[in-house]
């Protein structure tokens, strides 16, 4: 099988899982408790913390750590969101980008429904990406947050969140990024991209699945979406998974080690990869932007087939990836992101994604490709049977 859905998720790297045994195991104890099995939990998360600050470029006490990347962002979008409300009333407008993941829109629509919030969304180009004019457009007075993702998941366009997000501080308005995405491939460093709060999950990047963290400027008032026991300074109550954040730690902290250069190589590959797939299937359409995008990610719709159909027939040969997001798995309506983009309804329902972790090889990539221009043949043959 050559595995190409790692947007959706990655094994769990040997190295992390080293890492989290013993907490998994021996040392189990809870962070909260006095006595030394609980100590040396603590001294565990706090070691995760650490590691998870100096790849963010962050203080640890600005690293909540959090279940994944969804409860990152519902947390950073709803309890900036309140906290800045509940200062001053006149702060009640959300600013989103057209192609936020679920996690981040449907955050954004809760408070437009329980709490007085109205929600902006700033268009994108046809490539995906919001340009700091049509920002600046939907900023205004009331503007409690900016959300805009770092990098999307269904068409890896990469925002420019360094200038976005110097534009939303500079009218004095938090800035938060989903980096998703993003963590593993491109600079996470907070303070250099100028961003306010920033979340990660673990299993994009080879740690499990339920854990992630969300950075939090410490000048940035956060309410907390979980209430209880007030662990993570209040900010997100629970009894710490221990083990997931030192995995997470590990794998953050592996990742950028050689990051440069898996990214070049990746690319390389990716580059290889579209240009390969639009020779085999020439009126292919390569969705997102042409240079300013993940270099784990390559998507495409396929003019007369369905997206789902052309998944059916590629892991027939093989080869495992996506019609877009796992979230939107399985629905039928058009990805709203392809639509965001102008991408006609009857188009985009003809999607597919292919994405790489950094273990993927030039062999996998030419296997793949081929098995693409078979797959949408073998569609587009059994389509014309139907017809006839
Ligand atoms: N944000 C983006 C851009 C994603 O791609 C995903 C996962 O698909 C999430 C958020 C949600 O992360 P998690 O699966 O850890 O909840």
């Amino acid at each position: 099988m050559i595995f190409l859905d790692a947007a959706a998720t990655t094994p769990v790297r040997r190295e992390v899982l080293d890492a989290m045994w013993p907490y998994l195991t021996g040392g189990f104890g809870n962070p909260s408790s006095h006595h030394t099995l609980g100590e040396e939990a603590a001294a565990a998360l706090a070691g995760a913390r650490s590691a998870v600050a100096t790849v963010l470029g962050c203080r640890p006490g600005e690293a909540v750590f959090t279940s994944g990347g969804t409860e990152a962002d519902n947390l950073a979008v709803k309890g900036i969101a309140l906290a800045r409300q509940a200062a001053n009333p006149l702060l009640n407008r959300v600013v989103i980008s057209a192609v936020e993941h679920p996690a981040v829109e449907e955050s954004a629509r809760y408070l437009e429904r329980f709490h007085g919030f109205a929600v902006d969304v700033v268009p994108v180009d046809p490539s995906g990406l919001v340009s700091p004019d049509a920002l600046a457009a939907v900023l205004g007075p009331e503007t409690a947050l900016v959300s805009i993702m770092y990098a999307n998941n269904e068409i890896g366009t990469v925002q420019p969140i360094a200038a976005l997000a110097a534009l939303a501080r500079s009218q004095g308005i938090p800035f938060h990024t989903d980096a998703v995405q993003a963590a593993g491939w491109l600079p996470l460093d907070a303070r250099a991209l100028g961003v306010d709060a920033m979340s990660i999950s673990g299993h994009k990047l080879g740690a499990p699945k339920g854990c992630g963290v969300l950075y939090v400027r410490s000048r940035i008032r956060l309410e907390p979406v979980i209430h209880g026991g007030g662990q993570e300074r209040g900010r997100r109550s629970g009894t710490e998974n221990v083990a997931g954040a030192v995995g997470l730690a590990t794998a953050l902290t592996l990742a950028r080690a050689g990051q440069e250069e898996q990214r070049d190589r990746v690319a390389a590959l990716r580059d290889r990869f579209i240009v390969a797939v639009l020779d085999g299937v020439p009126d292919a359409v390569l969705t997102g932007h042409p240079t300013e995008r993940l270099p784990s990610v390559a998507s495409f719709c396929f003019p007369g087939t369905s997206g789902e159909s052309v998944l059916l027939e590629l892991e027939r040969r093989g080869v495992v990836c996506s019609s877009g997001s796992a979230c939107a798995a399985g629905s039928d309506a058009p990805s709203p992101v392809l639509t965001a983009l102008g991408v006609p309804a009857e188009l985009a329902q003809t999607a597919v994604r292919f994405s790489f972790d950094a273990a993927v090889t030039q062999a996998d990539l030419e296997a793949a490709a081929a098995a693409v221009q078979a797959a949408v043949a073998g569609v587009r043959n059994l389509g014309a049977g139907y017809s006839r």
